[in-house]
């Protein structure tokens, strides 16, 4: 049958309002759809999640900042730079932290002591950090903190270390690339392979820190830096800067000469992540978990 041209504009014309209709309704099915819960294996992931957990008024743990005024400026300079950094990480009563020139009599009080320019030279205070260390304590220290040589006399500090001491340095201060070695460790595992350190002194050491089975080196010198200095030049060899050995609760970092240290978030945040993690590690228990 024919239609006429009007029927037949007619049926068209009803058949686009139902194809329109039908694309609308599509469309706002499809945009429900978006705004709907997570469903399945998403909200799984989502409700996996733990809450925060807020410390309220409770300070988590209790640092001692141990410092030395009578050490060469550029020493001075990262020091108190490092009591202005690690006290803003208290606020809101996280943690508290004690600044003192004199190892206290009674450190069982704390969890960490950190160090950024220098290690006890008094005998009284280098017996009281050896029993606070040997009784599971904790220490982050920097730079000239782990500084010794054959004049130093202090074979248990070289062997808590992790057995060895001082050998050449980078000179004049400056940049330096570092290898991100460990991407599962808790200290490095959000950093990037590879950073610019901002300007400071590198050491080198004797014997390599890696000949120890104890020793876990998480950042070093990469080699991509050699030739480095322009007065004092090194040509190469291993350049452990950050290591932990495991037989105590420590992690040295050689960063820690001149005022540009705090200068870069990268290195900001493996200076938080070695003071968390040594906190972590307490015998009694992480006091992040509770
Ligand atoms: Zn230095």
């Amino acid at each position: 049958m024919i239609l006429p041209v009007s029927k037949c504009l007619h049926i068209r014309k009803n058949c686009d309002i139902w194809g329109m209709t039908i694309r609308k309704i599509l469309f706002i099915i499809v945009l429900l759809a978006g705004c709907l819960p997570l469903s399945g294996q998403e909200f799984t992931s989502a409700s996996a999640v733990r809450p925060a957990s807020y410390a309220g008024n409770q300070p988590r743990f209790h640092a001692l900042l141990y410092y030395s005024d009578q050490v060469e400026e550029a020493h001075r300079e990262f020091s108190h730079q490092a009591i202005d950094f690690f006290k803003k990480l208290t606020v809101g009563d996280g943690f508290v932290l004690d600044v003192e020139t004199r190892l206290p009599e009674d450190l069982s009080v704390y969890d960490v002591i950190i160090m950024p320019d220098v290690a006890p030279g008094d005998p009284a205070e280098r017996v009281r950090f050896q029993q606070y260390m040997e009784n599971g304590g904790g220490w982050v220290g920097f730079h000239a903190a782990g500084y010794n040589d054959l004049s130093t006399g202090w074979t248990w500090f070289r062997d808590f270390l992790g057995g060895m001491r001082f050998l050449c340095n980078t000179w004049p201060p400056q940049p330096g690339l570092m290898d991100v070695e460990s991407r599962t460790h808790p200290v490095t595992k959000n950093l990037p392979e590879h950073f610019v350190a901002p300007s400071s002194e590198f050491y080198q050491w004797t014997p390599d820190p890696r000949s120890n089975p104890s020793v876990e080196v998480l950042v070093s010198l990469a080699p991509e830096n050699f030739p480095m200095g322009l007065k004092d030049v090194v040509f190469g060899g291993d350049f452990p800067i950050v290591w932990t050995n495991r037989a105590y609760r420590m992690i040295y970092l050689n960063m820690g000469h001149g005022d540009e240290c705090f200068s870069d978030a990268t290195q900001n945040l493996l200076f938080v992540n070695a003071l968390r993690w040594v906190v972590s590690q307490k015998k009694e228990g992480d006091p992040f978990e509770r």
